[in-house]
C-alpha cells in the first residue's frame, strides 16, 4: 500500500483532513478551520506555513511545561530502550510503581490505591464504578446514583456523560439512554468566600439513601462553563457527605498539578476526597494517561464484597512510556518553581484582561491561578474568531461564549502579554461588528 496524496506540501493533504477526519465536536458538513502544525517547541506552535503561535491552551490543560521539553523527551527515549508497552494483567514495571508511589505521596493521606486509566473519561468511569461497587459491597445497593452539578464536565464516555450538566453538557441528545442522576445548582459563593449550600444540602438530605457519591470538579468547573467557586463550598460539601454517608469523588483532571494555584485544587479547602481522578497534565501533555486514586477503606470494602474484583482493565493501562514521562513531568514540576510561576501568571492575567471588561460584548472577566476567562454575552463564531487569533500570532480556542487561556507555566511575561493583547484586540473587533451580526439574526 502506498499513499496517493502528495505529502510534500501541507496544502495537498490538508484537504483530505477536511473530507475524512472528525475533529472534536465538529460537523463534517460545516467544518470549522483546522490549521496544520509542523512542530511545537516551548510555548510556540509552529504552523506548516511557517507562522508561529504563542500557545494559550496548553493543549487543553495538559502541556504545562511547554512542548518538546528535553527532560520529557529524554524520559521517553530512555524508556523506549527497555520497553514501550507490556500488558498490566499479571505483569508490572518500575515506571508504574514509581508513579503510583509519587501520586500517593503528593495527594491526600487517605488516598492509598491507584488505578491507571488510559484517558480522563475512563478515570471517571472507574471512579463511578468504585463508588457503586463500594456501596454494593457494604450491602447498600440502593445507593446507586450520583449527585453532580449544573455546569459540570466529566468526560465524553457514557458513564461520564451522565454526570455532565444535563443541558449544556453537550450530551442532552443522549439523555434517554443515560443513567439518571441528581443535579444540584452550580456551586456559588458570595464575595466574602462564603458558600450557599442550601439547595445541595436539601438534595442530599432528601435522597441520601439512594446516593452513592457526590462527584465534582473542585474550585474550577472546566469545560462546562469555566466557573470558579470558593473553598468554603468544598468544606461544607465534604461535611454533608460525611453526615449522610455519601462518598466524595473529586475530578482534578483539569485542575491537578498546579493549575488552580495549589498543587491540587482540593487542598485549598483542606479536605480529603474518597476518590480522586487525575489526567491531562499528568504526563505534561505527552501521552494519554489518567489515574483514579481511592482510600484504603474503599479498596478494602470493594475487595471484601462480591465479586471482590474491581471490574475494569483497559488494554493500555499503565503504559510504561506514559508512566515514565509522567514521572519526569512531576519531577520537573517540583524543580520548576511552579508556584511562583502560576502566581505570576495569575497576577498578569488579572491586569492584562481587566481592559476587556469595558467591551460591550464582554459579560465577565475572571482569573484563578493560571486560568484566565473572558465570558461574552453571545456565543463566538469559530469560523470568524479562530483565524483572527491566528492572525494575532496566538493559539486560543474559544467555546460557546467563553474565550479563555491556560498557558504552559513556562510562558514569559512578553508571551503572556501577546495572549492578553490578542484577546483584547479580537474582542474589540468583535464589539465593533457585533451589532451588525446580531441584526442579521
Ligand atoms: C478533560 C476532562 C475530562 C475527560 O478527560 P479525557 O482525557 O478528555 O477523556 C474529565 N473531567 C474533567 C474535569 C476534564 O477537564
Amino acid at each position: 500500500m502506498t499513499n496517493k496524496l502528495d505529502y510534500t506540501t501541507p496544502s495537498n493533504w490538508h484537504a483530505y483532513d477536511v473530507e475524512h477526519i472528525w475533529h472534536p465536536y465538529t460537523n463534517i458538513a460545516e467544518p470549522t478551520p483546522v490549521f496544520p502544525v509542523a512542530s511545537a517547541q516551548g510555548v510556540t506552535i509552529r504552523l506548516a506555513d511557517g507562522r508561529e503561535l504563542v500557545d494559550g491552551m496548553s493543549s487543553w490543560w495538559a502541556a504545562i511545561h511547554g512542548y518538546n521539553h528535553p527532560a520529557l523527551n529524554a524520559a521517553i527515549e530512555t524508556q523506549l530502550q527497555s520497553m514501550s508497552h507490556v500488558m498490566f494483567g499479571g505483569l508490572t514495571h518500575e515506571p508504574a510503581v514509581r508513579l503510583a508511589e509519587t501520586l500517593i505521596n503528593i495527594t491526600a493521606e487517605s488516598l492509598q490505591y491507584v488505578f491507571f486509566a488510559d484517558s480522563g473519561s475512563v478515570a471517571v468511569e472507574v471512579a463511578i464504578k468504585m463508588a457503586l461497587q463500594y456501596q454494593v459491597a457494604r450491602g447498600k445497593k440502593n445507593k446507586n446514583r450520583l449527585l453532580s452539578f449544573r455546569n459540570a464536565y466529566h468526560g465524553d464516555t457514557f458513564g461520564a456523560m451522565a454526570v455532565c450538566d444535563p443541558v449544556n453538557g453537550m450530551h442532552s441528545l443522549f439523555s434517554d439512554v443515560l443513567p439518571q442522576h441528581y443535579f444540584a445548582d452550580a456551586p456559588e459563593c458570595n464575595n466574602q468566600g462564603v458558600a450557599d449550600v442550601r439547595q445541595v444540602s436539601q438534595l442530599i438530605e432528601q435522597h441520601h439513601p439512594s446516593i452513592a457519591a457526590v462527584i465534582l470538579e473542585p474550585i474550577v468547573q472546566g469545560a462546562g462553563g469555566m466557573r470558579f467557586y470558593c473553598a468554603d463550598y468544598l468544606r461544607q460539601l465534604k461535611a454533608l457527605c460525611e453526615q449522610y454517608d455519601v462518598l466524595l469523588i473529586l475530578d482534578e483532571i483539569a485542575t491537578g498539578f498546579g493549575r488552580s494555584g495549589s498543587l491540587f485544587a482540593y487542598q485549598q479547602a483542606s479536605i480529603e476526597p474518597d476518590i480522586l481522578c487525575l489526567g491531562k497534565a499528568l504526563t505534561g501533555g505527552y501521552m494519554s494517561l489518567a489515574a483514579t486514586l481511592s482510600s484504603e477503606k474503599i479498596a478494602a470494602t470493594i475487595s471484601q464484597g462480591e465479586p471482590g474484583n474491581l471490574m475494569h482493565g483497559p488494554t493500555f493501562m499503565a503504559n510504561p512510556l506514559a508512566c515514565a514521562v509522567a514521572n519526569a513531568s512531576i519531577d520537573l514540576l517540583f524543580r520548576s518553581g511552579w508556584q511562583q510561576r502560576v502566581n505570576a501568571i495569575e497576577e498578569q492575567l488579572i491586569t492584562g484582561l481587566a481592559v476587556c471588561k469595558k467591551l460591550a460584548v464582554v459579560n465577565d472577566v475572571r482569573v484563578k491561578g493560571a486560568i484566565g476567562v473572558v465570558e461574552l454575552n453571545q456565543a463566538v463564531d469559530l469560523h470568524w474568531i479562530q483565524p483572527r487569533f491566528v492572525e494575532q500570532g496566538v493559539w486560543i480556542r474559544p467555546f460557546n461564549n467563553l474565550v479563555y487561556v491556560m498557558p504552559p507555566y513556562i510562558i514569559n511575561p512578553e508571551e503572556l502579554k501577546q495572549l492578553t493583547s490578542a484577546i483584547y484586540n479580537v474582542l474589540s473587533e468583535m464589539t465593533a461588528i457585533a451589532p451588525r451580526e446580531l441584526s442579521n439574526c
